[in-house]
């Protein structure tokens, strides 16, 4: 059965008189290509997989070739027996029927992964994705690698460089965490039903230790979230209300650290956040 083709999609809604949610990005993907670079850019080297929103299973049946275990988690229950019946030669497949944001991940990976390190691979659903990718990595859960077919405006924004309109503070979270890279574009024409926008794949591959080392995390990002909380004002006034730091204090402190008061946060490299985080740390 090739559940790329189009055809077998919808014949395969037919039989099951299964109708397409768009509330929960049921936008199925029909490009086998895609779904190979999907697999081999979450270096899975027949280890363990989760994905997240298996559809009708057609990145799933992908996944289960090149790993020992994957276990699926999707939320639409009236997907069950349309997997059962599209995944049934697949043995290394599990599907758990839930809504992954309300999963304790940490927990389901140590029960159905042990010790090992996974990868994360999804074409996920995308009023979840800054969601996923902040409670996989904020939490250090035991992930190698997150692929994840996401909105291509969103991935721009994820990998975007400084000084660019589409930096921001969940591009730095997955600075300091990963090393993201845009593996593929993917047109809305390449899903059934298409979808409005077009796609990318994302791939987030997490570092053993983040990228930069600061003092304290929590001052660290809590620094980033100031900084891009008013993109028009600049990080004086940012970090000043912020942090509770009188302005003249706060300005000598910067030019310390070598950072005009006067810049505004999407302009900072990770490195500077950093400087400017152990800074503030350190003065209050
Ligand atoms: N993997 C399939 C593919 O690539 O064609 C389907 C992907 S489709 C974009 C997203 C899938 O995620 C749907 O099957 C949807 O029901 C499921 N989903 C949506 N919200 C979810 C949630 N909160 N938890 C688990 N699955 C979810």
């Amino acid at each position: 059965m090739d559940l790329t083709s189009p055809k077998t999609i919808r014949q395969i809604a037919s039989d099951f008189g299964f109708t397409f949610k768009k509330g929960l990005g049921q936008n199925f993907l029909t490009s086998k290509a895609v779904l190979e670079e999907i697999a081999e850019a979450a270096e899975i080297d027949n280890g363990g997989v989760l994905e997240i929103g298996p559809g009708f299973g057609v990145l799933t049946k992908e996944l289960s070739a090149h790993a020992k275990k994957v276990v699926s988690i999707e939320i639409d229950e009236r997907l069950n027996d349309v997997l059962e019946y599209t995944l049934s030669e697949c043995e290394n497949v599990k599907i758990i029927n839930a809504d992954v944001m309300k999963t304790n991940l940490r927990q389901l990976i140590s029960d159905e992964f042990g010790n090992e390190r996974i990868s994360v691979a999804a074409n996920l659903p995308y009023y979840i994705t800054t969601p996923i990718i902040t409670m996989l990595l904020e939490e250090k859960l035991p992930v190698k690698n997150i692929v994840i077919m996401i909105q291509k405006e969103v991935a721009e924004r994820l990998n975007a460089e400084p000084g660019t309109k589409d930096y921001g503070a969940v591009t730095l979270l997955c600075r300091y965490y990963t090393e993201p890279e845009i593996v593929t574009s993917v047109p809305a024409g390449l899903f059934v039903p298409p979808p409005k926008v077009d796609s990318a794949v994302l791939k987030l591959k997490v570092l053993d230790k983040p990228s930069v080392n600061v003092k304290d995390e929590k001052t660290f990002f809590k620094t980033v979230k100031a900084a891009f909380s008013q993109r028009r004002k600049t990080l004086l006034n940012c970090l000043s209300s912020a942090f509770s730091i009188p302005k003249p204090q706060l300005t000598e402190l910067m030019e310390s650290a070598g950072i005009q008061p006067g810049r505004r946060g999407e302009t900072l490299s990770i490195e500077e956040f950093a400087l400017l985080a152990d800074m503030l740390f350190s003065s209050v």
